[in-house]
């Protein structure tokens, strides 16, 4: 049903440009320690995008703070980068929701796909049966969505929340931007569909 990312190429780049705003906004707050936020990104290698992304769109984006002594590193949330490490979010969730109800050929049809094996498959579905409702993010996040979302029915469900009434582009960014206070360690940020 939706089991396609949007492929054209102005739609991984929004995503970038969203993480790059998220990214300011937690430079603009400085550390904690009220030392200046250098930039101290990590290069990732993205499995699976519709395309080869740019190198600068594989970058998760990340600071580290300037003062001795400190050094902390603050990593802002991201619309892009979610749970198993080397996909893209949207990935982790497409997998995830082809997952529910796979047959071998769809698994075959998965590695096709995004080269994701048995193991990625199942690590992505213990990220969102396991990982995701421990986060707080997810604990008051959930009660917010109407209708509620089923944990056992995770992702699915969520896509079909964000896409049902959206074209795909919309309701993908609408969904990578909900979800990407799970993101960082401690996320409470949220912000509810329309
Ligand atoms: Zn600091």
């Amino acid at each position: 049903m939706y089991h396609d990312l949007p492929q054209a190429a102005s739609f991984w780049s929004f995503l970038f440009a969203v993480d790059q705003d998220l990214a300011e906004t937690a430079r603009k707050k400085a550390c904690l320690c009220g030392g200046r936020l250098h930039r101290a990104n990590y290069l990732r290698k993205p499995r699976g995008t519709p395309d080869q992304l740019p190198e600068p769109q594989c970058l998760r984006l990340s600071f580290c703070c300037d003062r001795d002594g400190c050094r902390k590193r603050v990593t802002p949330p991201s619309v892009r980068f979610l749970g198993p490490k080397v996909y893209l979010g949207a990935i982790v969730i497409l997998i995830s929701a082809m997952r529910q109800g796979a047959t071998p050929r769809r698994v075959r049809e998965l590695s096709a796909r995004f080269g994701a094996d048995r193991r990625t498959i199942a690590r992505c579905q213990v990220f969102w049966r396991e990982h995701c409702p421990q986060t707080p993010f997810w604990k008051i996040a959930h009660a917010r969505l109407t209708p509620v979302v089923k944990i056992v029915s995770l992702p699915y469900s969520l896509v079909d929340a964000f896409l049902r009434r959206h074209p795909p582009d919309v309701g993908w960014t609408r969904l990578l931007r909900f979800l990407s206070p799970i993101t960082i360690t401690g996320g409470l940020k949220i912000e509810v569909p329309q």
